[in-house]
């Protein structure tokens, strides 16, 4: 049996502070039923995240082993770490007819979109209304050493310049604004055509339909 619809990839990159955290909690707390994809990282984890939760945290060697057995649909190096989304509950959820929700850089959402699941992701880049209020918010979300604040700084422009890549592009300014261009956005791409996939049976059943009168 053929789910209502088909799951999309939904990915959300912007430069670090930018807001894609808060906006991916907003799009989870307004549909429970999105799957957030937690992502593998060999990163440690910050005062407050839980392994499981916002990611599996690995070694080295266990990521690269996941890697080589074909288990990322994407991976990347960033902030001297590696980062990657695992693709057996990606498969599971849209298949289910469930929207999955990643958090991932440039060269995630690039290796997505070339993936075998590319023909369903929506991709959507968040910019910063300045620089200023980029570096702002990456302070006062108080979770980084001044080092490591440094370092993202340096990473945003790299970031910021594959802003063209997306199908949607939104100036985080205002947050309730932007929520809400971000879900009439999410609720549009839900019905585009390859997201359903009975239509086909349904286009079938007019057309018999129409013969049928015609014969009669
Ligand atoms: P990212 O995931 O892109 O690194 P976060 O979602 O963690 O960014 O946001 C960085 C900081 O900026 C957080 O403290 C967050 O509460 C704040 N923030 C997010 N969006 C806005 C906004 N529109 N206006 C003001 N502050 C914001
Ligand atoms: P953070 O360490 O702040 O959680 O994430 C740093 C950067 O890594 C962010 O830009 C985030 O989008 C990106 N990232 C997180 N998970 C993944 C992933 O699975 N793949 C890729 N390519 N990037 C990721």
């Amino acid at each position: 049996m053929l789910a209502e619809r088909r799951g999309l990839l939904i990915i959300l990159s912007s430069p670090s502070g930018a807001g894609k955290s808060t906006l991916a909690r907003r799009l989870m707390e307004w549909d429970p039923s999105l799957s957030f994809s937690i992502s593998a990282t060999t990163r440690t984890p910050r005062p407050g995240e839980t392994d499981g939760k916002e990611y599996h945290f690995l070694g080295v060697d266990a990521f690269k082993k996941m890697v080589a057995n074909g288990e990322m649909l994407e991976h990347a190096h960033v902030f001297g770490n590696f980062y990657g989304s695992p693709v057996g509950p990606v498969r599971e959820a849209i298949e289910a007819g469930r929207d999955v929700l990643f958090d991932v850089d440039w060269q995630g959402a690039q290796q997505i979109r070339t993936s075998e699941l590319g023909g369903h992701t929506l991709s959507i880049f968040i910019l910063p209304p300045s620089i200023t209020e980029l570096r702002r918010r990456l302070i006062s979300r108080g979770q980084d050493a001044p080092e490591v604040i440094s370092k993202r700084m340096q990473k945003s422009w790299d970031e910021i310049s594959h802003w063209d890549s997306y199908d949607y592009v939104l100036i985080n300014e205002d947050l309730e604004a932007t929520f809400e261009r971000l879900v009439s956005i999410v609720k549009a791409e839900r019905m585009r055509r390859p997201q359903q996939p009975r239509l086909r049976d349904h286009v079938r059943a007019l057309q018999s339909e129409f013969e049928e009168e015609g014969e009669a």
